[in-house]
C-alpha cells in the first residue's frame, strides 16, 4: 500500500532526511510529501504574505486530497537562515502555525516538530 504524509519543512538541506526518516518511522508510511520554504514557521505565524501562504496551502491540499495524507507536520529547526530566532520563539511560531493550518479545515492531524543542533527531531 502506498501511503503518504505531508511535511511543511524548511528548504534547508540539513533537515530533509531527518524529517523524512522520522515521519516514515513514526507513521509507518512509504513517502513524505515535502513542501519547502525558507523558515516556513515564520511565514505561517506572521500570516502576512497571503500569496505565499496560499501557495503553501494549495500544495498541502494536493497532498491531502490526492495522496490521502492524514498527517501534516510543520517544522522548525536550529540555525535556520530564513528564521534566525531562538528556540522559544520558534516554539511559539510553531504553535501559531498549527492554529493557521487548522483553520484550513483539512481532514488531517496537524503536528509540530523541532529539529535540534544534532539534527534530532522532537515532537513539540
Ligand atoms: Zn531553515
Amino acid at each position: 500500500m502506498v501511503t503518504f504524509v505531508t511535511a511543511i519543512n524548511c528548504m534547508d538541506g540539513r533537515v530533509q532526511i531527518p524529517i523524512i526518516y522520522w515521519m516514515k518511522k513514526e507513521y509507518k508510511v512509504g513517502y513524505v510529501d515535502m513542501i519547502t520554504e525558507p523558515g516556513p514557521i515564520k511565514i505561517l505565524s506572521e500570516n502576512t504574505n497571503a500569496t505565499l501562504i496560499n501557495s503553501i496551502k494549495q500544495r498541502v491540499k494536493l497532498s491531502v486530497t490526492q495522496h490521502k495524507s492524514n498527517i501534516i507536520a510543520i517544522i522548525g529547526h536550529h540555525d535556520c537562515t530564513g528564521n534566525p530566532v531562538d528556540k522559544d520563539t520558534q516554539i511559539a511560531q510553531l504553535r501559531d502555525s498549527v492554529k493557521l493550518i487548522e483553520s484550513w479545515n483539512l481532514p488531517a492531524t496537524i503536528i509540530s516538530l523541532w529539529v535540534d543542533k544534532d539534527w534530532i527531531v522532537h515532537k513539540i
